[in-house]
């Protein structure tokens, strides 16, 4: 059982978790837990993710074998002359345990999240998403009946489906691209009983999807010597640098952080074009020209956050620096042939934001910036959507309102209200 308390990393003040995202002091930094379990501990009692209930951000756990699954490449690795590649999955491959029904890593995020709801308020989380989150809260939700409002670009609609029939999930729909989604979510945040489920600021998605990198020490024995993810906001790398710290005080996997390998989809990308200039600010006309534009063109929809927590304290500039990570940006069609290459290799196919990160890596090995007998953990992001299909039959979640050029938010609030209240 997880004991935790939060602490800001700039101001050093602590504070008792009451579903708190942001220093009570004001600071720009994001909260990190302090957790009472100071050694890395598997609760063989419990499966899935919930195996590292002492380093989630909750205090209770939650029925489910969902989590990521390690596993030493014995393909794709001596295709690339690599020796030590392990490929951690986050998605649906039941030959492999792999059980995110979801077929992406953002069911690691989701789990703990509505757990952590559960024990600290009462207040309907609100979550806008590119498609991903939004599915994987979709999902928890029909499961475990917790209630949550998500928004997303109208174009995301057809990935929003769970498994099991839900009325628990109030979905809008709206016209334009993720930031308007994230726009109309932060207005309907202004009603009374709705709160922002929180983002890269929400501790305990940084944890969930922490437990990567503890699964893959789990099976490696000690930290890697990468990490590889591709990134649209960098939570998932910043997660990963919080948990190795975790795991270095606790003395026996190593006393080296992994170097971060994080990647972007050309022509969307922000934080390479920043961090390659050695920038800790993201300046919009330089980094990310025509963004409505470049939006619209990547592979992989879900890389394009437009405000990436990058700058602040405890952000993805940090954990890049700390860990002297680095950075590339990969263009659809190389993305394209690293994802058909992956399966040929592995059997199993990717989420376009996976092939990314795959491409990610045979650009790197080929400019020999990773040695071939370096431990290398390459953290796939999403797959098995062919999969999941021959196991179940998804089911669409239909929106309860949609926000076009014409529509007011205010009356889709109305909406939500009678919603609220009729439950
Ligand atoms: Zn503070």
């Amino acid at each position: 059982m997880g004991e935790y308390i939060l602490q800001c990393p700039v101001c050093k003040a602590t504070v008792p978790d009451q579903y708190t995202n942001e220093c009570p002091n004001g600071c720009f930094g994001l909260l990190q837990p302090q957790y009472q379990e100071k050694r890395f501990v598997i609760q063989k009692k419990h499966a899935g993710m919930f195996r590292f209930t002492d380093w989630l951000c909750c205090h209770g756990t939650v029925l489910t074998d969902a989590g990521p699954v390690t596993y030493r490449s014995e393909n794709l690795g001596p295709e690339l002359g690599l020796s030590n590649l392990y490929i951690c999955f986050s998605g649906y491959w039941p030959e492999r345990q792999a059980n995110l029904v979801t077929c992406s890593f953002k069911e690691l995020e989701a789990l703990p999240t509505m757990q952590r709801r559960l024990e600290c308020t009462n207040s309907i989380l609100l979550v806008a998403s590119a498609g991903n989150t939004g599915r994987a809260f979709a999902q928890v939700s029909a499961y475990s009946g917790i209630p949550v409002i998500i928004t997303v670009p109208s174009s995301a609609v057809a990935s929003i489906w769970t498994t099991k029939e839900t009325d628990n999930v109030f979905l809008v729909t709206v016209d334009g691209d993720y930031s308007d989604a994230i726009a109309a979510g932060n207005r309907i945040c202004e009603m009374e009983g709705v709160i922002p489920e929180g983002g890269a600021k929400n501790p305990a998605r940084r944890d969930g999807m922490g437990t990567a990198m503890l699964d893959a020490v789990s099976v490696i024995g000690s930290l890697p010597d990468w990490y590889f993810q591709a990134v649209g906001s960098g939570t998932g790398g910043i997660a990963a640098w919080e948990m190795a710290q975790r795991l270095i005080r606790d003395g026996r996997f190593g006393t080296t952080l992994p170097r971060l390998y994080l990647s972007q989809n050309i022509p969307f990308i922000p934080m390479v074009s920043a961090y390659h200039a050695g920038r800790r600010e993201i300046i919009p006309d330089t980094d990310m020209p025509d963004a409505e534009n470049a939006t619209g063109k990547v592979s992989a929809p879900v890389l394009t956050n437009r405000n990436p927590p990058y700058s602040i304290c405890g952000g993805v500039f940090d954990a890049l620096s700390a860990t002297r990570g680095k950075m590339n940006a990969i263009t659809n069609d190389e993305a394209k042939k690293a994802g058909a290459y992956f399966t040929r290799h592995e059997g199993i196919d990717l989420d376009p934001a996976a092939a990314v990160c795959v491409a990610s890596l045979m650009q790197a090995v080929r400019a020999g910036e990773a040695d071939r007998d370096e431990t290398i953990l390459l953290h796939i992001t999403g797959g098995g959507y062919q999969r999941v299909r021959e196991d179940y039959h998804l089911l669409p979640v239909e929106p309860g309102a949609h926000i076009g050029k014409e529509e007011s938010v205010k009356q889709v609030c109305t909406q939500i209200r009678q919603w609220m209240d009729a439950r």
